[in-house]
């Protein structure tokens, strides 16, 4: 049952549309030079134009939207909405209307940055606020651009992090990973990363500085895929498999700057088969979740709600069970001074057995 298919993709991105630095062929461009698989253009509030989907330079181009109320002050409930081939800002003023009606069409809806954090020269945030609502697909849980705000302190912290940006990677807030472990004990909730590129460019004193341009964001926080079939380079067929991986979770958030993580892998061995991420198992005896990672880190496995109840240093894992709950992976990698988020994977659901 291991004969998925792993691609690698960023799902979350800006141009000239809307207030990104490069055109569409530019973000093309960089993300084959990164060796992406695929990736998802998200304008604020406009579908630029989806006649322009496809295969370009190697990489499976698509567009969506980052919607949000562009009248509500502060500008508050961003929400990537995917695989709608039709404009659905009109129902931006209602969340729940939004998600409603992205999924009566058929597409997923994941809360962009839900927490963010200000800093002294950066006041303005734009979190998640209207969590009185159901039926989204799931968490940003990990947005790379906006996690650097809040180290913006100074204009001499501004300038270290333009030469050296990794410094300040260091992963999900854990605020936001406990979010996630909250929804996560009432339903499946899909967790993804995105790299909010946006390359503009900031005046730094005398200094002007290109900040995290694409291509460097392409080499870092993505969506890893896994779908049963290869990509064949036939538009209808490779965009419905990436989003059905995306809609059941069949992906992890891979840092890949830090190192890569092809070839991560998590599994749970029943009695009968084998399951894969995003995969809901119905419990009638114990259950075997086995981890690899493609290098030497700190793996921890995680049931939402309790904690890690599983870890080591290695490249592997194995841990029997026979609770229910959700169980996901974080595996930590010491690089650049500090331990950093690595690997986030999507949960395995063991379900209660129901006779
Ligand atoms: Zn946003
Ligand atoms: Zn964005």
């Amino acid at each position: 049952m291991n004969e998925y298919h792993e691609y690698r993709g960023n799902i979350h991105m800006h141009t000239t549309f809307s207030d990104g630095a490069g055109e569409p062929d530019a973000l093309i461009e960089s993300a084959a030079r990164a060796g992406l698989d695929f990736i998802i253009i998200t304008d604020h509030n406009v579908l630029v134009d989806q006649t322009r989907e496809g295969w370009q330079n190697g990489v499976l181009t698509l567009f969506d939207i980052e919607v949000n109320d562009v009248n509500l002050r502060p500008e508050a409930n961003h929400c990537l909405t995917l695989n709608v081939q039709e404009d659905v800002t009109r129902f931006a003023s209602d969340p729940q209307q939004l998600i409603d009606a992205v999924r009566e069409r058929g597409g997923l809806t994941f809360l962009a940055h839900p927490i963010d954090k200000p800093s002294p020269l950066i006041p303005d945030i734009y979190p998640w606020n209207a969590w009185d609502i159901e039926g989204f697909t799931g968490l940003e849980i990990w947005n790379f651009m906006s996690e650097f705000r809040p180290y913006v302190t100074s204009k001499r912290m501004a300038i270290v992090m333009a030469f050296f940006p990794q410094l300040f990677s260091t992963g999900p807030y854990p605020e936001m990973l406990a979010k996630w472990d909250e929804w996560l004990q009432r339903r499946p909730t899909v967790a993804i990363g995105g790299s909010d590129a946006h390359a503009r460019v900031f005046n730094l004193g005398v200094l002007r500085r290109r900040f995290l341009p694409y291509e460097y964001c392409f080499r870092a926080v993505n969506m890893h895929i896994l779908t049963p079939e290869p990509f064949q380079k036939n538009l209808a067929r490779d965009r419905e498999m990436l989003y059905e991986a995306l809609s059941v979770g069949r992906c992890w958030l891979g840092y890949d700057m830090l190192h890569a993580t092809e070839g991560f892998r998590f599994v749970a061995h029943s009695a009968h088969r084998v399951h894969h991420m995003g995969d809901q198992i119905s419990l009638d005896g114990p259950v075997i979740f086995e981890i690899t990672t493609p290098a030497t880190a700190h793996i921890r496995l995680i049931r939402a709600g309790t904690g890690v109840v599983a870890e080591t240093q290695g490249r592997s894992l194995t841990h029997e069970t026979s609770h229910p709950g959700a169980y996901r992976v974080e595996v930590w990698k010491r690089r650049w001074f500090k331990s950093r988020g690595w690997i986030f994977s999507n949960p395995i659901y063991l379900n209660s057995h129901v006779t």
